[in-house]
């Protein structure tokens, strides 16, 4: 394992990434591990494996996208580096649009950067749901300090909060609300709030120019535009990865991959590693393969105040409040490209125009919800490597989040707005004062009035110490298999509670450490 500091951002982070795009050429390989995505959980897993001296072969789906590469035009963005281009929804009690990412560094491409460690009763209900009695946060303390110090995760500097962050601060602190700077894998932040469309600042400490690098560095080969179908198994063991190398941006198969290996770790994605062991024959003995999809769905309000905010300034999502975290809810200061936000203003024609005229007096605020009670599938979709998502919304889970919007909006005053812009259907389109507001508490909403999101996504190939109760034990290993691993958040016992890819990544710091060792 390597000594505990900062990784360092070259310049030129994808020299030695081959992106295979497109090449109608087979790919063959032999290693000790090959590693499946490139996201939070796989990058880590990887580098930390070729740094402790194993063979490594990391693949990735998407492409090596740099700072240069990256358009604030929100459908472009989105068609580059979002599964279904932005479009992938579940479908169920509610639509619920979630966005998993595809190109090198997975998610931490596209997200806020946000680390939060979990608070440590969070591993005790999962200990208390699936018995994964050894996931403490004690436990995990070593593995969250090896990410976090290499990844240089810090607070995020008042100097680049910006007045939407700070309005939010203003608005906990005068309702007695304890809120903070969030800690964020971005240092030398610039405030820029492009974290959503990748930053071209170069600030964020994505994976893709921290660990991939550093696995390279370490002598694993990346592969781009690689797309793993399946495992092949003998008995209890697997012995190569299948795929093909993919033209994007549809993906259509080229040339044909086999990778060869003694270990295989599996970080996809929780979205896509229970289709990937479905489509192989592994990983179903006790049927909870692609069950217990869990979610951290989420509802924005706007905010208008009299005074300029400027909210294209600003760290992304600077500062939260986790004053209602035991409670199940997350307030947070949000921020995306204006092409999206504009199209959850009001009106049409001239009141529309009259809305964008104070797009800088507006700032978005959100609330997510831990959604304990609501539960998920994936699945394989029919002649698609896209996998088909339901979701049920339990209702006391909705009305936990339309809570949360009522402390919102309580916020949204106490800063100093002068309105509010709920973006909901049934209830006004602005709402101008608290006693307006307090529809938001008693008008019986349903999912249907809601425009939500959920982009924290985990649980479907959930651990569990009894093989009967979970897909991989404690460690990662697929309890039906000896050498094949899951890493990514498909692993998490229940919700984190937080943002989730500060747990991912320790968790794939811990089972690259159990890989290692079996070999
Ligand atoms: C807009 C947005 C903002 C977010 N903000 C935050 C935040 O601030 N903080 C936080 O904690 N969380 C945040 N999240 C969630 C966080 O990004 C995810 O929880 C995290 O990325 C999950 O990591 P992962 O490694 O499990 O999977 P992913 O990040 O999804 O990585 C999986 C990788 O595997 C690749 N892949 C998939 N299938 C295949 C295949 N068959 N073959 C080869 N490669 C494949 C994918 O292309 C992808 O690169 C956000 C998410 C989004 C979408
Ligand atoms: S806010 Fe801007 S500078 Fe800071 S990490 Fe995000 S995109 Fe980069």
């Amino acid at each position: 394992m390597s000594a505990l500091i900062p990784l360092p951002v070259s310049p030129r982070p994808h020299v030695g990434v081959k992106d295979m795009a497109g090449s109608g050429a087979a790919l063959r390989e032999r290693c000790d591990v090959v590693v499946v995505g490139s996201g939070p959980a796989g990058a880590v897993a990887a580098k930390e494996l070729a740094e402790a001296g194993r063979d490594v072969v990391l693949l990735e789906e998407g492409r090596p996208w740099g700072r240069h590469d990256f358009v604030l035009d929100p459908g472009e963005a989105l068609q580059r580096t979002v599964r279904e281009g932005g479009t992938r929804a579940a479908r169920g009690s509610a639509w619920l649009p979630t966005m998993q990412a595809i190109g090198l560094g997975g998610g931490s491409l596209i997200n806020s950067a946000i680390c939060a460690r979990p608070p440590a009763w969070v591993f005790d209900r999962w200990a208390q749901r699936c018995g994964t009695r050894s996931v403490t946060l004690d436990a995990l303390v070593p593995h969250f300090e090896r990410v976090e110090t290499q990844l240089e995760v810090q607070p995020t500097d008042e100097r680049v909060q910006g007045e939407r962050n700070l309005r939010f601060k203003r608005g906990c602190d005068a309702l007695g609300l304890a809120s903070e700077p969030t800690w964020r894998n971005a240092s030398g932040c610039l405030g820029s709030a492009e974290c959503f469309t990748g930053c071209r600042n170069g600030a964020k400490r994505s994976l893709d120019v921290t660990y991939v690098p550093a696995a390279i560095r370490a002598g694993a080969r990346v592969y781009c535009s690689v797309r793993a179908e399946r495992v092949v198994a003998e008995g209890r063991r697997a012995r190569a990865l299948r795929g093909h190398i993919v033209r994007p941006p549809l993906g259509e198969p080229c040339g044909e991959v086999e990778i060869e290996a003694r270990a295989v770790v599996l970080a996809a994605g929780c979205m896509a590693s229970p289709i990937i062991l479905a489509r192989s024959g592994l990983g179903g003995r006790s049927g909870w393969l692609g069950r217990d999809l869990q979610f951290h769905p989420g509802l924005a309000m706007m905010a208008l105040f009299p005074e300029r905010i400027d909210p294209w300034t600003g760290a992304t999502q600077g500062y939260h409040s986790l004053s209602y975290l035991d409670q199940g809810l997350k307030l947070e200061v949000l921020w995306a490209p204006p092409g999206v936000l504009a199209a959850r203003l009001p009106g049409i024609g001239h009141d529309y125009q009259h809305e964008l005229r104070r797009y800088a007096h507006l700032a978005p605020f959100d609330v997510i919800a831990a959604c304990e009670r609501s539960r998920g599938t994936v699945r394989p979709r029919g002649g698609s490597w896209d996998p088909e998502i339901r979701f049920e919304l339990h209702p006391q889970d909705f009305a936990l989040l339309q809570r949360g919007l009522g402390i919102l909006a309580d916020i949204c005053w106490a800063a100093g707005a002068e309105a509010i812009l709920p973006g909901l259907h049934g209830i006004p389109e602005m709402l101008r004062s608290p006693s307006e507001a307090e529809i938001l508490r008693t008008r019986r909403l349903r999912p249907a009035d809601a425009i939500m999101a959920a982009n924290h996504a985990f649980g479907t190939t959930r651990m569990s110490r009894e093989p009967g109760q979970g897909v991989v034990d404690e460690l990662g290993r697929c309890h039906d298999m000896d050498n094949v691993y899951v890493a990514d958040t498909g692993i998490f016992s229940g919700s984190s509670a937080v943002n989730p890819m500060l747990t991912c990544m320790a968790l794939a710091d811990r089972v690259a450490g159990a890989v290692g060792a079996s070999l």
